[in-house]
């Protein structure tokens, strides 16, 4: 066997010690206990021992846990009445409603119902929706699991070719939009879909949720490839998935095995989608921004201050923006995200320490830090003449920012105005423009893009983008046309 076995438990495992040291810190800060309803209709037995394990799981792991049974003829009305009342119980951040229902019941009806504050499933339109456009929401837990087990590979996804097979709407077109958010190019394929084992070969991460067993053969698969088999179909006595897993294992350079492989961890997602709605209905990790400096050992502050600095930011849980032209360079970037995470990074000069470019300013390799920073799109917040003025950067002309500009990092330009460098947002725009070539249209873009970043609630980030951002841009656009009169 050369692939490496993607296994459900550990991705799982480790998914849980993070709720549970989340969950630790929201009680002992706050009082406050997540609430993770499930409502079950009839007596299905996969459905109820699924109830069973997901009730035993979550009361494991410190969760108030509620599971309401209703007889197999329980009207609609009534179910709906236990979502009413699941909607309006602050002690309930979550709940799902186990699929398949009886069918006088309409499935639809009864997921409109749920509030999708409350969708701890990710299944409301509301969510599917947010995922749409980009937004902070609640992701369909089966194409969120997924994500956990790439990312537990620890493999790059930006750049990747990605090959969904199947296009439901809790795997397949969800999935799809999270990983078009780490930048994959990916193909949704279907049952319509011609020459499927030739598309398959192209992938470098193929995923596979037909519930056709043993679909996705040995020579379907590119050699090195992470491959996911969602499907779980009975076969005699035994569970079987879609991926022909002896023939696979010989090829791919990752599989996950069925069972075990992505069932394990839907009920993980399910208890981490409620502990986040326990976090915003307390505000709690919503405790403003703080903007940290790294400065060097010059200023009296050798490493050891950083981490202890990030250590209480997060105890605090603050947010942080991480300014890191001096000091540590990188070293210091991958301090702070590893130990409070960071929202966006302030002058990013020493990022390009992480990057290998040809002679033409193309990238040719990136490191992890480098690589995380691109896949994550965390914000890079330059400031042109001020890295200048103090030194970490020699001289305008070799300022990274166009390196990175071109090579699709999220980079925008700082919108304060600067009194220590004297700078001013037009003047960085015309230093922009004039030494690189660059757009006011494509800055301000870049700027609003950047607000995606941010952790208000997206009817404050609109507010913002009108009230601040876009007049600020208006201005100056008056101010440029000023200049040239
Ligand atoms: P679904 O709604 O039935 O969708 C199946 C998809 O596969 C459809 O888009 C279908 O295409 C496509 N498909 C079927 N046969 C195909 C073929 N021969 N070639 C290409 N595409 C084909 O199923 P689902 O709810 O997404 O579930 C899919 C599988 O994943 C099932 O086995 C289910 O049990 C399993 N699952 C497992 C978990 C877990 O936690 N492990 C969670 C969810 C689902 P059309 O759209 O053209 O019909």
């Amino acid at each position: 066997m050369t692939a490496k076995l993607i296994k459900g438990d550990e991705v799982a495992n480790k998914v849980r010690m993070e709720i549970s040291a989340e969950l630790k810190d929201l009680y002992e800060k706050t009082d406050q206990v997540p609430g993770l309803a499930v409502v079950i209709v009839g007596e299905n037995p996969a459905s109820l021992s699924y109830v069973i394990n997901k009730e035993k799981q979550s009361k494991k792991l410190g969760f108030n846990s509620e599971v309401y049974r209703l007889p197999a003829d329980a009207s609609e009305e009534k179910i709906l009445k236990v979502i009413q009342q699941l909607n309006e119980d602050d002690k309930i951040h979550g709940f799902m409603v186990q699929l398949p229902l009886p069918e006088h019941v309409d499935e639809k009806v009864i997921i409109d119902a749920i509030d999708p504050e409350k969708d701890a499933e990710g299944t409301h339109p509301i969510n599917m929706g947010k995922l749409f456009s980009d937004e902070k929401g609640y992701p369909a837990c089966t194409a969120y699991s997924i994500m956990q087990m790439i990312e537990f590979t620890r493999q790059p996804v930006y750049g990747k070719t990605a090959v969904l097979i199947g296009r439901s709407n809790i795997v397949g077109k969800p999935l799809s939009l999270l990983l078009l958010r780490r930048n994959a190019s990916i193909s949704i394929c279907h049952s319509y879909t011609n020459d499927l084992p030739e598309i398959c070969r192209e992938a470098d991460i193929l995923i596979s949720a037909s519930g056709k067993p043993e679909l996705v053969r040995g020579d379907w698969v590119k050699p090195g490839a992470i491959v996911i088999d969602v499907g779980v179909t009975p076969v005699g006595d035994k569970l079987t998935g879609d991926v022909a897993f002896e023939e696979v294992k010989e090829i791919a350079g990752w599989v996950s095995p069925v069972p075990g492989g992505v069932g394990p961890i839907t009920i993980t997602m399910l208890m981490k989608n409620t502990l986040e709605a326990a976090e915003l209905a307390v505000g709690f990790r919503n405790q403003g921004v703080v903007g940290f400096d790294l400065a060097g050992e010059e200023g009296g502050y050798p490493p050891k201050k950083h981490i202890d600095a990030f250590q209480y930011i997060k105890e605090k849980n603050f947010h942080i923006t991480i300014h890191a032209g001096e000091a540590f360079g990188k070293e210091s970037i991958w301090q702070a995200i590893q130990i409070c995470g960071a929202h966006r990074i302030g002058h990013a000069t020493r990022l390009i320490e992480d990057m290998v470019f040809d002679k033409n300013g193309n990238i040719i390799a990136l490191g992890e830090l480098a690589q995380y920073i691109l896949d994550t799109r965390l914000p890079l917040e330059i400031c042109l003449l001020s890295n200048v003025h103090t030194g970490a950067v020699d001289k305008i002309e070799n300022h990274p920012f166009i390196k990175l500009y071109k090579s699709k990092f999220r980079v925008f330009l700082n919108t304060d105005d600067r009194l220590m460098s004297d700078t001013t947002l037009t003047k960085e725009y015309l230093t922009a423009s004039e030494l690189f070539g660059i757009n006011l249209d494509d800055i301000e873009k870049l700027n609003i893009n950047a607000m995606k970043s941010s952790f208000l609630k997206h009817t404050e980030r609109l507010e913002y983008i009108y009230k601040i951002i876009k007049p600020g841009y208006q201005k100056m656009r008056e101010n440029l046309l000023s200049l040239k009169i």
